[in-house]
Order: structure tokens, then C-alpha cells, then sequence
């Protein structure tokens, strides 16, 4: 017999790949499906195919007890489950509207395949209003004499942080549950005992999560306004670091001194080279795509893209000024992924800043730990170990802040350089060890005697 507590996860990327292993590991029975014959093959071997921290240990165990396993097969899915977590990709698309046709395509396997009730939850983004067009396109595809009212579509938005998502999945701050029908947002709920109950276990009592059952438009605007909110906290202090640099001010200073302040609180105040990385960029595309629809300006979601795309460029300026000119400059790109702990490169700052410098003549080259190419700017050679591109470059820009690019000892990169310029573009590197090394530091919105 099927238990209630049979799930199907549809889509095995970073979140379903996440949700899937992490609820089966917690004693849920989860069948996830891929349209993939790649992923699916890895993923029921029990390999993860992209890196997350702690992943794919609890994956291989999910799968050897059992509890989960992969298909591509969508009857199969149906028959055996009554939760249906939807977490397709949801990519940019034109107008600043997400792309939509994976989900669209999954939505028609879903209805092809329906036959009794089932709750289909929305996990991946999409914008305020997608579940009535949701539950349309999956009447529009159920087979003939099958009742309309198995469908009840609940929204129920993602928040993990890739490069902590695991962790972020089991300890979330609070969990969204959006419907229209109270019994199916408690089904939905009811799937999360175990990840709440997970969470007291930490003995924290700041790190209780809170469940937030709201109606289904609420919870898809709660997403793009979380993500809005963020993206504008990195823009805010980004703009701050570049208002310090000419005032001879120090945004690390600053900073941490407004962060101390509990209504502003001490995080995403790191000012850098900007965000990046497959949601702020699009998701604070459509929410001013959607307000823009509805006759509303969004004048501060505008100032927070335009000014993230500036600090990309800001970069190439600081280079520009030290190397002057750029042409036939050899200059090391320290980090590809958007950040540290994926091997995520989907809007990374890298690429626009890699093309910029090359657009201008620079000669690149790059290291990451764990991305070996990439896409957008495949002629670049990229080295596991930061030591090995350094060497012979006039500039070195750290753009990720992976452990083992702080742990770097500056006088063997002085060493190693033909010049002398380190541009560290995420404020993370000591300044004083650079500079002790004899090299040319310069950091975003941090006063040094360089600048
Ligand atoms: P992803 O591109 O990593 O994964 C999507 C997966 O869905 C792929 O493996 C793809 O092959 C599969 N897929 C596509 N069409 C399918 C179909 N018809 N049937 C079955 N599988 C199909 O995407 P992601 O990063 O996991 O993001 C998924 C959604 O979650 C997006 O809407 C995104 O905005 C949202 N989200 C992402 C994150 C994040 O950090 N990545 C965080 C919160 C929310």
C-alpha cells in the first residue's frame, strides 16, 4: 500500500537533489525523477552530480536503505506517491520572465500520469500566480475521464544557500507553506515533521524553525521578496565601499559598525565583487518584470541590479588603473564558482569580468578547486591549485573565497608574480600580510595606503 508519506521529487539539481536525499535520509521514502540519463545514472549510484558538502554521503545512505531511489519514469513516480515536490529549473528568460518550459513539460508528465489525488508542490521559482496556470496545464494534459479535483497545487518556496545547502535544508529559518486548501497544506506540512523535529535536536533554541502557512500567492511573493531583500543588503554595502574608497573610509569599519545595530544586523554586509550565481540575478529580474506589469516602478530592485553589474566592472577599472594598459597583462582569476563551497558557475561574476579583461587584451588564466572549465570562457586555462596560475602573472584578483585561496603565503606569491598587484575582490585576504610581502594590495572600499 502507498504510505502518505511517500514523496516524489521532480527535477535532481541542486534543490531536488538536496530535498530528495535529505528526507529520505531522515526516514521518508522519496522517488526522485530525471529527465537526464546522465544525472539519473550517477544519482542511483549514489553519486552527486555537482558538489555540495555533505551530499553525497547522505544520498549513498538513502539509497542503500532503500528509502530512495531514481527514475525517469513519471507513471511509476505517480502511482507510488501523493506528494509531488516540483523543482525544475525555472532559468532566466526574456522581459526578465523566468523560463518557464521545464516546468511546463513536467507539469504535462505529471497530469499524464494522474489518476488519483495528489498535492504538487512548488519548490522551484516562479512567478506570483504560476499555481493557477500550474493546476491549468496539468488539467489540460490528465487522462480522459479523470476528475479535475485530484489536482491541488501548493506552493512551497526553496531557501537553501548553495555551498551550505544540506545544512541549510535540515536547519532552515523557516519553512513556507502556501495553499489555498488547508488539508493539502498540511499535507505538505506533515512532510516536514522530521526536518523540524531535526532541527530542535540542535539544542539552540535560535535555530528553532518557524512554519509559515500562508495562502499560495503570499508564499511565491515571500521568495522573490527574500531574494530582493538580500540581493539589495550586497548592492547597499557595495555602494557604501565605493563611497568609502573616494571619502578615504574603510566599508569593513563601516560595516561592522552599522551590523552591530540588531535592526540591521551583521550579514550579507560583505562588500566585494557583487552577487552572482542562478537566483538573485533572475529573480530580481521578474519580481521587477511583475511589478513593472502591474504599472509599478521598482526603482530600488532597478538600482540593485544596475549596481551589481557595476561592481563586476569595478574590478576591470582597478586592474586598468594599475596595469595600465591591460593589453598583454597576464592576470590570475583566484575563483570561478559564484562562491565558495559549490561548483556552481551560473551567472558567476568570473565570466563577466574574465571577458571584460580579455575583451581589453589581458591574458588569463584561472583556478578554482572545483571547477575545471568555464562555460562561457572555455579558452581559459584554469589550475586546481592556485600556486600554479599565479605564476608569471602581473595581477592577481581573488573573486571566490575558497579556503585555500586565504591560506596562500604571500611571499611565495610575490615569489612566483612578475608584478606586484593583488586585487581581492571579496575583502577576505589580510591586506597587512600582502602589502608585508611587498605586493600591491586592493581591496573593495578598504582604505589602504595603496589605494
Ligand atoms: P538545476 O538546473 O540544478 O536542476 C533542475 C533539474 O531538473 C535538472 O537536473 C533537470 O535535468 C531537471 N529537469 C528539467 N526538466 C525536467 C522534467 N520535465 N522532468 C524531470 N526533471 C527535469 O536547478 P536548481 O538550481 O536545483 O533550481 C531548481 C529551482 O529551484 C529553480 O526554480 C530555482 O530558481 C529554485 N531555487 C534554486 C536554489 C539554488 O540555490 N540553486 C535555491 C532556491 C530555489
Amino acid at each position: 500500500m502507498t504510505s502518505d508519506k511517500s514523496v516524489a521529487v521532480i527535477g535532481s539539481g541542486y534543490v531536488g537533489t538536496v530535498l530528495a536525499a535529505c528526507l529520505a535520509d531522515l526516514g521518508q521514502s522519496v522517488i526522485g525523477v530525471e529527465i537526464d540519463p546522465e544525472k539519473l545514472e550517477l544519482l542511483n549510484k549514489g553519486v552527486a552530480p555537482f558538489y555540495e558538502e555533505g551530499l553525497e554521503t547522505r544520498l549513498k545512505s538513502a539509497i542503500d536503505s532503500g528509502r530512495l531511489f531514481f527514475t525517469d519514469d513519471y507513471h511509476l513516480a505517480m502511482d507510488k506517491t501523493h506528494v509531488v515536490f516540483l523543482c525544475v529549473d525555472t532559468p532566466p528568460g526574456t522581459n526578465g520572465h523566468p523560463n518557464m518550459s521545464s516546468v511546463a513539460a513536467a507539469a504535462e508528465s505529471i497530469g499524464a500520469a494522474m489518476h488519483e489525488k495528489h498535492v504538487i508542490v512548488t519548490k522551484s521559482t516562479v512567478p506570483v500566480g504560476s499555481g493557477n496556470w500550474l493546476e491549468a496545464t496539468i488539467e489540460s494534459a490528465l487522462p480522459d475521464g479523470v476528475d479535475p479535483d485530484v489536482i491541488c497545487v501548493v506552493s512551497n518556496p526553496e531557501f537553501l544557500r548553495e555551498g551550505s545547502a544540506v545544512e541549510d535544508f535540515l536547519h532552515p529559518d523557516r519553512i513556507v507553506v502556501g495553499g489555498d486548501n488547508s488539508d493539502a497544506v498540511e499535507k505538505v506540512s506533515s512532510v516536514y515533521e522530521q526536518v523540524l523535529a531535526q532541527s530542535f535536536d540542535t539544542g539552540d533554541p535560535s535555530r528553532k524553525p518557524i512554519l509559515v502557512k500562508t495562502d499560495r500567492a503570499t508564499a511565491e511573493t515571500i521568495k522573490y521578496a527574500a531574494n530582493a531583500f538580500l540581493a539589495t543588503k550586497i548592492s547597499f554595502i557595495n555602494e557604501i565601499a565605493n563611497i568609502c574608497e573616494s571619502l578615504d573610509a574603510d566599508v569593513e569599519e563601516v560595516a561592522h559598525a552599522i551590523g552591530l545595530d540588531s535592526r540591521i544586523g551583521p550579514r550579507f554586509l560583505n562588500a566585494g565583487v557583487g552577487w552572482g550565481g542562478s537566483c538573485f540575478g533572475k529573480d530580481t529580474a521578474a519580481l521587477a518584470s511583475m511589478a513593472r506589469e502591474h504599472g509599478i516602478e521598482p526603482l530600488i530592485l532597478d538600482a540593485v541590479r544596475r549596481g551589481n553589474t557595476n561592481q563586476r566592472h569595478a574590478i576591470v577599472r582597478k586592474l586598468q588603473h594599475h596595469l595600465r594598459p591591460l593589453r598583454g597583462r597576464r592576470v590570475t582569476i583566484l575563483g570561478l564558482a559564484f562562491k565558495p563551497g559549490t561548483d556552481d558557475t551560473r551567472d558567476t561574476p568570473a565570466l563577466t569580468i574574465i571577458r571584460s579583461l580579455e575583451e581589453k587584451g589581458a591574458i588569463i588564466r584561472a583556478s578554482d578547486p572545483m571547477v575545471s572549465e568555464l562555460p562561457g570562457a572555455e579558452d581559459v586555462k584554469v589550475f586546481a591549485d592556485g600556486i600554479d596560475a599565479i605564476r608569471g602573472a602581473d595581477a592577481v584578483v581573488l573573486l571566490t573565497e575558497w579556503p585555500e585561496f586565504l591560506a596562500l603565503d604571500f611571499a611565495e606569491v610575490a615569489d612566483l608574480m612578475r608584478g606586484r598587484v593583488i586585487i581581492d575582490g571579496r575583502n577576505a585576504l589580510d591586506p597587512e600580510a600582502a602589502i608585508g610581502a611587498g605586493l600591491v594590495y586592493e581591496g573593495i572600499g578598504r582604505y589602504t595606503p595603496h589605494r
